[in-house]
């Protein structure tokens, strides 16, 4: 199935579905580490590569691919490689396409695991990373060295809702010969098709939306086939492989993904407006407000603002804790993407151990706290965080 046949609702039900002997309607599970061969002469045509088909599930399983099709089909890419998790997808992306010696620019406002990767471990290997603001375009341009290979960002970002501009940024890459990977965990493809925007990888935590209902971990990496074959080769070989039942729960998540986005939008953006006119509340971040720096820009690559909204209490952490503490019904949780509205305060859990300047910098203040916005009614969400705000 193409994504220029089929609208993306009909894609997240359709699209890489394969239907067996058995004619079941629901796609199947294989619950099955290895494969077998009619004879040896298959068995060497299938490990050298001459006849495609399943030899073991660290290298393919026929779930893990109906889900890397239908996801691949929905971001308009050629090819996906579902990883075990988010991290997992980045991991590979970067074992993939980089050598000791490349240099990368990324993003400062990204998961703090992402930054942990490049700052702990491929820095180990060689690898440096320079990082630069998420909204500043000439700060990209001014980063670039002859060796830098990749530009990796999120937007929007966490838990400020920064929107970096992917087709300017992604014109900068081409310019210098470098790939724009962009993690699309936020949006999802729904709400933003990052490779139409210029961009050469997309990676998802498909733990977050694309589950929707907090159940397992995954992730994905996408691109076109030359760019995934290195990728897909180092999963083969390193095995961060998606199991089967884990592609089956995200195969069934994508087939609802259209009506939660929609859905998580629009009670985020009624939430958002609602804080702005709470007497205690100094400011809120959402991406799908007319007072977001960034709305403009927001609204032409996103289709609407997604779940994900910041507020900043006055009163600094201890009036950030009070209404945390005083929720009966949303999940104190770091968690997000989830059905179940969740409630953090970032400054002491998601960005607890960088420095306080550095936690200053990136406008991570203490009074922030970082909602979740789930599929409850708007008005219980409001309630529930009115009791620790007045
Ligand atoms: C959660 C998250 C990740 C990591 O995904 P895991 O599935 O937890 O490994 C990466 N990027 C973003 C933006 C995330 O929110």
């Amino acid at each position: 199935m193409s994504d220029n046949e089929y609208q993306l609702e009909t894609l997240s039900v359709r699209a890489g579905g394969v239907q067996t002997q058995f004619h079941e309607h629901s796609e199947a599970m294989f619950l099955t580490s290895s494969f077998t061969f009619d004879n040896a002469a298959q068995a060497a045509r299938r490990f050298i590569g001459e006849e495609p088909g399943n030899i073991y599930a660290r290298f393919t399983n026929p779930t893990t691919s109906m889900f890397e099709e239908r996801l691949a089909a929905l971001e308009g890419a050629e090819q996906c490689v579902a990883t075990s998790s988010g991290m997992a997808a980045i991991l590979s992306c970067c074992m993939g396409l980089l050598k000791a010696g490349d240099h990368v620019v990324a993003s400062r406002s990204m998961f703090g695991s992402t930054i942990n990767l490049f700052n702990n471990y491929f820095k180990k290997f060689g690898v440096e990373t320079t990082y630069v603001s998420a909204t500043d375009v000439t700060e990209w341009e001014a980063a670039v060295c002859p060796n830098t290979k990749l530009f990796f960002l999120e937007t929007p970002s966490n838990p400020l809702t920064e929107i970096s501009d992917i087709a300017a940024i992604a014109a900068v890459a081409k310019g210098c010969g470098a790939l724009l990977a962009v993690d699309n965990c936020f949006c999802t493809p729904i709400l933003q098709r990052p490779l139409e925007l210029g961009a050469d990888i997309v990676i998802h935590s498909a733990t977050k939306y694309i589950d929707g209902q907090g159940r397992v971990l995954g992730g994905a990496v996408l691109g076109s086939k030359k760019l995934m074959e290195p990728v897909y080769g180092f999963l083969r070989t390193a095995g961060p492989t998606m199991s089967a039942f884990n592609a089956w729960v995200f195969l069934k998540g994508l087939e609802t993904l259209k009506l939660r986005m929609d859905a998580h939008s629009a009670n985020a953006l009624q939430l958002a407006q609602w804080l702005e006119q709470q007497p205690n509340v100094a400011r809120v971040y959402y991406p799908g407000l007319l007072s977001h720096p960034q709305h403009a820009l927001a609204m032409q690559q996103q289709k609407s603002g997604g779940g994900i909204v910041a507020f900043e209490v006055k009163g600094g952490k201890e009036a950030a804790w009070k209404v945390i503490d005083n929720t009966k019904l949303l999940s104190i949780t770091a968690n997000l993407g989830d059905t179940k509205t969740t409630i953090t305060h970032p400054a002491t859990t998601t960005h607890a151990r960088i420095t306080p300047e550095a936690r200053a910098a990136a406008g991570i203040t203490e009074g922030l706290i970082r909602i979740a916005v789930g599929l409850e009614a708007v008005v219980d969400i409001q309630n529930d965080i009115a009791r620790g705000l007045n």
